[in-house]
């Protein structure tokens, strides 16, 4: 049987990452992944945008993350020839009453260390995005966009080039602790590890429900993650020149999502979405898709220009949400050690803005396994 000092579950963007920083300086790193190749879920079915942290909770792991993650995903990007670009981004307000709520917005991205916010009224809007309405904006800066792609193969690169092995096709089966290692079984074959990582994204929650069997109704499931799918539709080459970079609405007050928004491409075209609706299957990534009208006219709120018939149906992702449907407020992310295994630590929640966080969250996850290591 396979040692390992550390075997991460889960080969989308946060494992990788976290494989990329820990691989640095330890051997022996396993990342195992269910899928024929890493990053197939969340990790690339997203906006594909390097968010600033405006939004979130000050002091949560969301936002510390996010800030940080922002500066470490350029860098990194830059380091490694991934596709990205600091586009800049608006967050629109569509009536007086949305324009009182900016400030406020602004005040919380400052308290989270964003830097360059400022408000700009409707001519500062046209100057940047002439088709678009809105009374006054939040002007960030720091937003970009990134190939995810890309980027979660470059992440993986970087840990197989340190002596990780990144073995795709094989599903974590099994997990069984002892005082000083976790054996694990997936379907590639056994393995032993002084350190597991539950990084296994939508899944996180069965993964972490493998250490206790789901017969003994002593032990209830530690964590339950609710799927919410996002569908987008993208918008068709001669309408492109609508929008130049990113322009979202306010965020919604259901805390499901941030609002239907457009994100420019690095392709040059724009996205329109994602939606935000809970589903019962993880793997339902098509039924019941949004009509295309639906879109057009959510859209048309700030862009009136645009029709139905410039958009055609592009791909959805689906939300690793803690907040069960009808539930209030939104949770932050969940990063700890597992309350009866401390090799173990579990990664649950890890939604919107994970893909920007990657990196910081690999720096705090790898902090943890070294001390796991001694
Ligand atoms: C619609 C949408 C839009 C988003 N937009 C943005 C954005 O613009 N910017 C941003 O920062 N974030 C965004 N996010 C969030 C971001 O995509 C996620 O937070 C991030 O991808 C989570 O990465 P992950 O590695 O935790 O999960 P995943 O990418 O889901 O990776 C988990 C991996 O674990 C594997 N796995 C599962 N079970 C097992 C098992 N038993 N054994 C082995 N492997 C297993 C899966 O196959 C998968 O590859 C968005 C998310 C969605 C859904």
């Amino acid at each position: 049987m396979d040692r390992a000092n550390v075997v991460i579950i889960g080969g989308g963007v946060v494992g990788c990452a976290i494989a990329a920083a820990v691989s640095k300086s330890i051997a022996d790193v396993f990342v195992l992944e269910a899928m024929p190749r890493v990053g197939m879920g969340a990790s690339t079915r997203n906006s594909g945008v390097i968010h600033s942290g405006l939004y979130y909770t000050t002091g949560s792991l969301k936002a510390r993350h996010c800030v940080r993650g922002n500066q470490l995903t350029v860098e990194f990007c830059a380091a490694h020839r991934v596709p990205h670009r600091r586009t800049g981004k608006l967050v629109v307000a569509t009536n007086e009453k949305e324009a009182e709520q900016l400030p406020a917005l602004v005040e919380k991205g400052r308290a989270n260390g964003v830097e360059g916010l400022r408000i700009v009224d409707a001519a500062g809007i046209r100057a940047r995005e002439p088709h678009i309405a809105g009374g006054a904006a939040i002007e960030v800066p720091s937003t970009g966009i990134v190939l995810s792609e890309e980027l979660v193969k470059a992440y993986a690169r970087v840990a197989a080039g340190q002596g990780a092995s990144i073995v795709t096709h094989a599903k974590v089966m099994r997990l069984e602790p002892s005082n000083d290692c976790a054996r694990i079984t997936s379907e590639a074959g056994e393995i032993e590890a002084r350190c597991v990582v539950n990084s296994a994204g939508l899944f996180a929650d069965e993964v972490a429900a493998l250490l206790k069997p789901a017969t003994c109704s002593l032990h209830p499931a530690t964590y339950k993650i609710y799927p919410v799918r996002g569908d987008y539709c993208e918008v068709v080459k001669p309408k492109a020149h609508l929008v130049n970079a990113l322009v979202y609405p306010l965020p919604h007050p259901d805390h499901l999502s941030l609002g239907v928004h457009f994100t420019r491409t690095l392709w040059d075209t724009f996205l329109v979405g994602p939606t935000a609706r809970y589903i019962e299957d993880k793997n339902d990534y098509e039924s019941n898709p949004e009509p295309v009208e639906e879109f057009a006219r959510r859209a048309k709120l700030m862009l009136p220009a645009i029709e139905a018939a410039d958009l055609r149906p592009a791909h959805s992702g689906i939300r690793a949400k803690l907040v069960p449907p009808g539930g209030k407020g939104s949770a932050d992310f969940i990063i700890e050690r597992d309350a009866s295994f401390p090799r173990i630590i579990h990664l649950v929640g890890i939604e919107s803005p994970g893909l920007t966080s990657a990196p910081s969250i690999a720096e705090q996850v790898s902090a943890m396994i070294a001390e796991t290591l001694g």
